[in-house]
Order: C-alpha cells, then sequence, then structure tokens
C-alpha cells in the first residue's frame, strides 16, 4: 500500500484561529496531547459539496472536549466557522473533515490544569474506509482482544484519542489474521461495536442494536435507527449476548467513515444482507446526498 504521510501534502489547516500552510501545522514534542493522550477529535464528511451533521459533529466534539476537562478556547460556533472554512478552502467535494483539539505544552504532568487546549480542522479527500470489493460482499470480522471498558473506567462517551488505543491494537489483532475489523464486546460481555463503528443485526423482521451505555452513540447509528423507523422498522436498543450472534441473518455496521457496510463474519458466524439491510444502507447513501429528505 502507498501512503501518503498526512504530514506532507498540499493545502491549508485552520490552527488555532488561522489558516497555515498544511506541512507548517505542527505541534512541539511535548505537548500534553501527545503524551498522556489529552485529545478529542471528529471525523464529519462532504457529500458531493454537502455536508453532512455539521452541528452533530461539533456539538460531539464540545461534549467530548467537556468530559476530558477542555477549557475550549473557541465557541461552538467559532469551530463550526472554521469547520466550514476549511472544507470551502480545500475545495474537495467529497471529503473526511477531521476537527482536534488537544492539550499544549505548558504542563508535562499527569495534571494538565494549567494547560492550554489547541484546536485545529483539517480536511483531504475521502478514501474508502475498507476494500470495496469486500465492503459489497460484506467484511470479514473477528473477535477483538480488547473489551469497552466500564463508564467509571474510562470517559467512554468522549471521542477521546485515548480510548482509540484498544481499538488500534483490536484492528491490528484482526488485520494480522487476514479479517478487516474486530468485534468489541463490553466489559460485562455484551456485543458493543466494532473498533471505529456502531454494529447492527437483523432478524425476524426486526433491527436490533446494542444501547450505547458505554461507547459511542455514533452520529451515522442515530441516524440508522431515524431511517429504520421511519420505513416502520421495529428497531430494538438492548444488550446483546454473544450467544445470540447465530441468531441472526443480517449485519452491518455504521460510522461516518464506514457508512453502512455488510458484514459477512464474525468468528464462525455467517450473515447474508437481505432486504433490509440494502434499504437502509440505500436510504442512508441517499440521505447524505441529499436525495432523501427526513423530518
Ligand atoms: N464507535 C467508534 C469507536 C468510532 O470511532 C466511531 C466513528 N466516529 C463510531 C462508533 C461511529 O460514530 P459516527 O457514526 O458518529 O461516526
Amino acid at each position: 500500500m502507498t501512503l501518503v504521510p498526512f504530514d506532507d501534502r498540499d493545502g491549508s489547516i485552520w490552527m488555532d484561529g488561522e489558516f497555515v500552510a498544511w506541512r507548517d501545522a505542527k505541534v512541539h514534542v511535548l505537548s500534553h496531547g501527545l503524551h498522556y493522550g489529552s485529545a478529542v477529535f471528529e471525523g464529519g464528511r462532504t457529500y458531493n459539496g454537502r455536508l453532512f451533521k455539521v452541528s452533530e459533529h461539533i456539538e460531539r466534539l464540545f461534549k467530548s472536549a467537556e468530559i476530558l476537562d477542555f477549557d475550549m478556547p473557541y465557541s461552538v460556533a467559532e469551530v463550526e466557522t472554521a469547520y466550514k472554512e476549511t472544507v470551502a478552502r480545500m475545495g474537495l467535494e467529497n471529503a473526511y473533515i477531521r476537527p482536534v483539539a488537544w492539550r499544549g505544552p505548558e504542563q508535562m504532568s499527569v495534571s494538565a490544569i494549567h494547560t492550554k487546549v489547541h484546536v485545529a480542522v483539517a480536511v483531504w479527500e475521502w478514501p474508502s474506509y475498507f476494500d470495496p470489493e469486500a465492503a459489497k460482499r460484506g467484511i470479514r470480522l473477528t473477535y477483538a482482544p480488547y473489551k469497552r471498558p466500564a463508564p467509571d473506567m474510562a470517559p467512554v462517551h468522549a471521542k477521546a484519542a485515548g480510548l482509540y488505543l484498544i481499538g488500534t491494537l483490536s484492528k491490528h489483532y484482526a488485520e494480522r489474521a487476514g479479517y478487516a475489523d474486530a468485534l468489541m464486546m463490553d466489559y460485562r460481555g455484551y456485543v458493543a461495536e466494532a473498533t471505529g463503528a456502531n454494529i447492527f443485526f437483523i432478524r425476524e423482521g426486526a433491527v436490533h442494536t446494542p444501547t450505547p451505555d458505554c461507547f459511542l452513540n455514533g452520529i451515522t447509528r442515530q441516524t440508522v435507527v431515524d431511517l429504520a423507523r421511519a420505513r416502520g422498522f421495529e428497531v430494538v436498543e438492548r444488550h446483546i449476548k454473544p450467544e445470540e450472534l447465530s441468531t441472526f441473518n443480517e449485519c452491518f455496521i455504521t460510522g461516518t467513515a464506514a457508512e453502512v457496510t455488510f458484514v459477512s463474519e464474525i468468528g464462525e458466524h455467517r450473515y447474508t444482507p437481505g432486504n433490509m439491510s440494502f434499504a437502509l444502507q440505500d436510504d442512508y447513501n441517499r440521505l447524505v446526498r441529499g436525495e432523501l429528505q427526513m423530518n
């Protein structure tokens, strides 16, 4: 795979109130965010030049920041403007948008009370999250070696950099074993989510998805729940046990990056997308492109 390093690209990045040349958007090596994982971020997208759910992403960034005890130096409106202006400046029709906030280098200790919070927004051309050919048939998941922690073990409702340690390690484990991703259980042993996407199952005409009480209630997840209900599908949000994985016929994961991606395997279990999965994927793809309206 040829990778274009993310520090060696053309364009501008909004950083602490101004646009800087892409290659100059740097932080000091003694930044608290780097040493202690004190950073929060977002991932948004534009489709054919249309921004999808901007305020939801900005609000979640601020909620994540609040959970991490950040004193944000900009207002919601200012970051929203930066978000939109960076997209406009990069001139990309189909883009991924990455706002990030992190603690600076004023203090190098567990305590970060005296650090300043920095904010940046970068935008780049949208790449496929999963191999498009594999995604057509459904991606293969294995079981993650790590569990989603309890709400009193980690700030589980923040989209916080530090929480991705176990996601990255689980994803490496999966990729090295030839899988696209890993299914994470939670601290109680219930089915939780993939490493960067929520999960849904279908059986007997009903849509089942885990209650997001110790992981991100994804913006895509909420959108797909609304789309399913709008179609009159029964949606059951509940705790799902691993023993139930054999009882479902269809499975897909959702995320801003993953969109609605079919899953064909989880370990020993097999799934085949059917009418309901196809309908929800199609609804989502049309909604983000402004071809489907929702009230
Ligand atoms: N869970 C995790 C761990 C994620 O990283 C993401 C992607 N942000 C999601 C779920 C899905 O969230 P969203 O639909 O808001 O992108």
